[in-house]
């Protein structure tokens, strides 16, 4: 276990950092560091939002590599905000809906079809089945250290079953 110093607990407990996702909905929540995701360099990110931004990152590389690599990047990213942050569909899901057209030999034209892929309702239906399914990913130890499980099981996203 790593010693800290009592002033550096103080130092730690006194100083918060902001955000620094671009689309993070909760601006004002400023928080210590400890309870924050660390970016690149001297950033700190929600770990809902960190995990957004990461998400997204994953549907572009897998957009990219198995549906068309024809298409710009700047194109698909604005097609994938539009759903993520005007019509509030997560990244998970959008995420599964290629997926599973995509394992399912349907087709996705270009990155506008992608509306139509959040729109299906056998989709829907199937993110659904899915969430049900998936065995809750936990780190026991985070639990016991933060508050994160209250934090991220408020947010739709988390399922984290029948555990608690
Ligand atoms: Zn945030």
């Amino acid at each position: 276990m790593q010693h800290i110093s009592w002033k550096a607990v103080k130092r730690l407990a006194q100083k918060t950092v902001k955000c620094r996702y671009s689309h993070c909905p909760f601006p004002d929540d400023v928080r210590p560091p400890n309870e924050m995701v660390k970016g690149k360099g001297n950033t700190y990110y929600h770990q809902a939002c960190a995990h957004e931004r990461d998400k997204i990152a994953e549907i572009v590389d897998y957009y990219m590599n198995n549906i068309d690599d024809r298409v710009t990047v700047a194109q698909l990213r604005n097609v994938i905000n539009n759903i993520v942050f005007k019509k509030n569909v997560s990244a998970d899901e959008l995420f599964f809906d290629i997926w599973y057209t995509k394992t399912n030999n349907g087709k996705i034209n270009s990155p506008y079809s992608l509306h139509y892929l959040i729109a299906n309702k056998k989709l829907q239906a199937e993110y659904k089945k899915h969430l049900k399914n998936k065995k809750p990913v936990v780190d026991i130890d985070t639990i016991a250290v933060s508050d994160e499980v209250t934090y991220t099981s408020k947010s739709k996203k988390s399922d984290f079953g029948g555990i608690f």
